[in-house]
């Protein structure tokens, strides 16, 4: 299950976001220039295409082989002192992360960036057992200062231009109204250093973990990240259970691609590769470190060949950057933590077809996003296979609620070409009535600002019988 999923809501937000000029504007600008960066920045690798193979490789053959790697990386990890919890969904995701939070004591809690925890609505029930999470990397300081979800996988905040972000900092933090973009994050600095001296436990994400080892690997630009992970006393990193590489050798791979793909940036500014908990006194780092491993549907992707294709995401946001739908509506619109192509299909497979049927419809196909995906993952091919599923649901599911003038439209559809002379007809009919057609039937908005393809005179069909085609 997704928290706060509010998926099947797709078309009203959609079309809302579509009247927002300042949402729009600010998505385009940013996702151009990251877009722009990107391109620039694989363009310095001949061999990108088969960097993009490699990792597709690893990735396969981590899952297909996930429980022999797991057990590896959990005995080593916990072989490092890591103290390793596993959880079978959100709700005993939180719970074991709520007790370890409420045993830091009344601290704050600072988190770092991580879809994971977003996914399981864990700020939401920190607060409802009286903690207080903090988000530290600034994006989500800015959604959370909000009181919204993030619109973007590595930019939270891409929805908000610099005038939202001085209003909201200003009627928030009792700060004097300011537009300059330094200002705004020494401000923002100011407050979270002290959020980090108090806090008792630090939260962060994963993005790789090392099954050899027993070693997780987190990316950042902000600092944030090393903060969370050393100055709490305890350090609970989250993680799916799809995160894993066998060797540390295969990093080599995953860090050209995904910093690349998400930022257009040859390296994250920090790695921060961590294995297990302080040893000494006088060493730097936590205490204790916990790791929690999460399920939550990504088992019954796995037992499917294409659905775990899915599970190789890298969660660069490349696809968003790239999706032309995305461009238009924005995060919000998918009324999931994971928005864009990947969330349209990740969400429905984590969530159920019944409770976000909606979002692989959310899709022009146009294969943009497969074309930028540095693991190669086939966007499109299982939106289809979601689209078909949401039609057609297996035993179990519900099926997407579709109008009526869209089943009458796909009824006569198949009426008229399963015949060839209802077909004729059909062709004929759309010859005669072409014009009204276009003027006030079902597509009229549609035409308003396009050429609609207008039918040839006379169809190929006659042409060739009557000898005219040779
Ligand atoms: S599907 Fe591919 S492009 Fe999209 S976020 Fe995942 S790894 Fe990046």
């Amino acid at each position: 299950m997704i928290a706060h999923l509010h998926a099947q809501e797709f078309p009203e937000r959609a079309r809302d976001a579509l009247t927002d000029g300042p949402l729009r504007q600010a998505i385009a600008r940013a996702t151009d220039t990251i877009g722009d960066r990107r391109a620039k920045a694989v363009l310095e690798i001949p061999e990108w295409e088969e960097l993009r193979e490699q990792a597709r490789a690893v990735k396969a053959h981590t899952l297909a082989r996930l429980d022999h790697y797991l057990l590896q990386f959990v005995g080593n990890a916990e072989r490092q002192g890591i103290v390793v919890h596993w959880a079978r969904d959100h709700a005993e995701a939180c719970s074991i992360l709520g007790d370890l939070a409420a045993a830091a004591g009344a601290h704050p809690i600072a988190k770092s960036k991580s879809m994971v925890t977003e996914e399981i609505g864990l700020n939401r029930v920190l607060e409802e057992r009286g903690l207080r999470p903090v988000e530290t990397d600034l994006g989500e300081w800015i959604v959370q200062l909000a009181g919204e979800m993030p619109s973007h996988i590595i930019v939270p905040a891409i929805h908000k231009s610099r005038q939202q972000i001085a209003d909201l900092f200003a009627s928030k933090l009792n700060v004097d109204r300011t537009e300059d973009p330094a200002e705004l994050t020494r401000i923002a600095r100011r407050i979270l250093r002290e959020e980090f001296v108090d806090a008792g436990l630090g939260i962060s994400g994963v993005n790789f973990a090392i099954a050899e080892t027993g070693s997780i690997l987190l990316l950042e630009n902000e600092g944030n990240i090393r903060l969370t992970t050393s100055l709490p006393k305890v350090h609970v990193a989250v993680m799916g259970v799809e995160k894993l590489l066998p060797r540390l050798a295969d990093l080599e791979v995953f860090l050209r691609l995904l910093p690349r793909s998400g930022t257009g940036q040859r390296l994250t500014t920090y790695q921060s590769l961590l294995t297990g908990a302080k040893r000494r006194l006088g060493d730097e780092g936590p205490e204790a470190v916990h790791l929690l491993i999460l399920d939550n549907g990504r088992s019954s992707m796995l037992r499917n060949e294409l659905e775990r294709e899915t599970l190789a995401c890298i969660r660069c946001g490349a696809c968003l950057n790239a999706c032309p739908v995305y461009r238009h509506v924005g995060g919000h619109s998918y009324g999931s933590v994971y928005p864009g192509p990947i969330g349209a299909i990740v969400t429905p497979q984590l969530a159920g077809i019944g409770a976000a049927g909606e979002l692989p419809f959310a899709s022009s196909l146009c294969g943009a996003c497969r074309d930028v995906c540095p693991v190669k993952i086939d966007i499109p091919r299982m939106l289809l296979r979601l689209r078909a599923r949401a039609v057609a649901p297996s035993p179990g599911e519900s099926a997407r609620p579709r109008p009526w003038s869209e089943r009458l439209g796909f009824r006569l559809w198949a009426w008229a070409m399963t015949s060839a002379s209802r077909y004729r007809l059909t062709s004929r009919l759309a010859r005669w009535f072409h014009g009204p057609l276009v003027r006030f039937g079902p597509l009229r908005a549609w035409c308003a600002d396009r050429e609609p393809p207008r039918p040839a005179p006379r169809p190929f069909r006659d042409l060739w019988e009557k000898g005219s085609i040779q």
